[in-house]
């Protein structure tokens, strides 16, 4: 594993500063990190403003220079809308690295939803979202609130979207992450460390993504797929 891109600072409800993450994924042989703070929509875990998230470009930077690691800067978007409305605007998440999207509790999405077991609505809300927004990763998809993992799959392969094996929350049945990955959609394995001592911790998703069949190649931020991205980049 040569990346973490799920991880939270003191900018939402994480308990370490950027710099803290950036050492501790550097203290892990890390190569590459993201922050990726919840959304205002959030209210008590999410950043005060979706302004906020700026901050985390600078703070970023300077990580960077310090520990020579990749840093990267995104957002845990919110879902506020049942047609994919986001609780982030587009000025916003352009400037950042990565737009991630994921359903959490407490909130509610206009139009309809709250029904964490309404399993057609929620994938309908995701897949929504992905054709409304240049979203990079759906984070723990069927955590908490039941999604179509296969029609979420399919959506995502078409859209170059990833989904996330979470390792903070399981959710996923092996069975149906290997019939997702039949898609040919990308994962993505974060830890979504809310202290730096978790970061880089994607042990738990890692061994859910091997039991599920996924090889190493299949999941973004493993050093194979690294190494094949770099031979793909070469032969350009
Ligand atoms: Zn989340
Ligand atoms: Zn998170």
């Amino acid at each position: 594993m040569v990346a973490d891109w799920h991880t939270h600072s003191i900018f939402s409800d994480g308990l370490g500063t950027v710099r803290d993450n950036a050492r501790a994924a550097a203290a892990a042989g890390l190569e590459s990190l993201a922050v990726t703070d919840h959304g205002p929509a959030a209210a008590t875990a999410g950043v005060w403003r979706e302004e906020t998230l700026l901050r985390l470009i600078k703070r970023a930077a300077d990580a960077a220079a310090e520990t020579g690691l990749e840093v990267l800067c995104g957002v845990e978007a919110n879902v506020v809308g049942v047609d994919g409305q986001l609780d982030v605007s587009d000025e916003i998440y352009r400037r950042l690295d990565i737009l991630a999207v994921g359903l959490h509790r407490g909130l509610t999405v206009s139009g309809g939803s709250g029904t964490a077991g309404d399993r057609v609505k929620n994938t309908d809300i995701l897949v929504a979202c992905l054709t409304r927004h240049p979203v990079d990763v759906i984070t723990h998809p069927g955590h908490m609130f039941q999604v179509d993992l296969d029609a979420l799959a399919s959506a995502a392969r078409l859209t170059g979207t990833a989904l996330e094996v979470n390792s903070r929350h399981g959710a996923v049945a092996e069975q149906v992450l290997y019939e997702a990955a039949k898609h040919g959609v990308v994962f993505w394995c974060g830890s979504d460390a809310h202290h730096p001592r978790r970061v880089g911790d994607v042990q738990a998703g890692m061994s859910l993504a091997r039991r599920a069949g996924l090889t190493p190649c299949m999941v973004a931020n493993t050093k194979a797929a690294f190494e094949s991205t770099a031979g793909e980049n070469r032969e350009r």
